[in-house]
């Protein structure tokens, strides 16, 4: 593999492209969003220029990763010739198989499909395309550049070549791919989601506020980021749809989202990305303010 699409360029579509770029792939980034790919790029030079700082990498070396990833408006004009796609759009069952269609049509016919979702049916998006053995979720973590792990899903119809060349090349970007099976919120999200609604009803429920709910768990279990600061990073429209996905697929009220984080996705409350979540991030991105709805 030599060329890799990246279809999406929010959160996780930058740094994918990003971590790609920094293991010698081209990489072309699409996105309909003009504005996201400008920020995509700024986000990726400002990581690559912390890497610089540290000594991790040269000032050539940011140069030669940057200049590997071109960026793309029209999916049309940025998939064409790429060995892999890797999608990472909008987490929307819909929206994900409009572009695998549009995939499945544009690229050639050995090119590997992978989904970045966080809990969709790989089985379900691999049906819409006629190329269901090509089909497979690659799961990064967020954020991307910093975390080792890869969850890697098998689809219903996934062959073994296909999930074979995706662990080698996982393996060739320096991550570490873990295969699991295909079920609502494969490993990673089916367990965290959890964690993280459970901690959004103690706050719902006034049994304490977001920095003690965050120090609990951050002192107590050792978590590097409590579980209401994480759901910021992750993004609350994120959690939201991540737990809607598993509500529909186990039909068990335990994943139903708690009535504040819908309220507050409702609201444009979406964490980090939106500037205010749990915490405040319009004057420092450090999350060192709780946001004014729960002081
Ligand atoms: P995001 O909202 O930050 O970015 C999504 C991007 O997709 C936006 O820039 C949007 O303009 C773009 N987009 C929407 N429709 C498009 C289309 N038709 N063609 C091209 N681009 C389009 O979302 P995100 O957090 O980066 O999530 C992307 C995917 O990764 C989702 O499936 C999500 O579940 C998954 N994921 C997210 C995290 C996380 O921590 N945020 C972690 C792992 C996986």
């Amino acid at each position: 593999m030599k060329t890799i699409g990246v279809i999406g360029a929010g959160t996780m579509g930058n740094g994918i492209a990003q971590v790609f770029a920094q293991s010698g792939f081209d990489v072309h980034l699409v996105d309909i969003d003009s504005d996201a790919l400008a920020r995509a790029r700024q986000t990726i030079a400002e990581n690559l220029d912390r890497m610089c700082a540290k000594g991790r990498i040269t000032a050539e070396e940011k140069a030669a990763t940057c200049s590997r990833i071109a960026s793309f408006t029209d999916l049309s004009a940025g998939i064409e010739r790429v060995d892999l796609a890797v999608e990472a759009v909008t987490e929307d069952f819909d929206l994900k198989c409009e572009v695998f269609k549009r995939l499945d049509a544009l690229t050639a016919a050995d090119c590997i499909l992978a989904t970045n979702t966080s809990a969709i049916s790989i089985t379900k998006i691999a049906a819409v395309t006629r190329r269901p053995d090509k089909v497979i979720g690659l799961h990064f973590m967020n954020p991307v550049p910093l975390m080792k792990l890869i969850e890697v899903i098998r689809g219903y119809a996934t062959s073994d070549e296909t999930t074979r060349r995706i662990m080698d090349l996982s393996r060739a970007i320096h991550k570490v791919p873990v295969a699991v099976r295909d079920y609502p919120g494969f490993i990673a999200n089916r367990i965290l989601m959890l964690l993280i609604n459970e901690a959004v009803y103690a706050l719902h429920e006034g049994v304490a506020g977001v920095r003690e709910i965050d120090a609990v768990m951050k002192l107590g279990m050792a978590h590097p980021m409590g579980p209401l600061q994480l759901a910021d990073f992750i993004g609350l429209d994120v959690c939201h749809a991540i737990l809607n996905v598993l509500y529909a697929g186990f039909k068990n009220p335990k994943y139903a989202p708690c009535p504040l984080l819908v309220n507050m996705v409702a609201a444009g409350q979406w964490g980090v990305k939106s500037g205010v979540g749990f915490y405040d991030y319009t004057e420092s991105r450090k999350a060192e303010r709780v946001s004014d709805r729960f002081r």
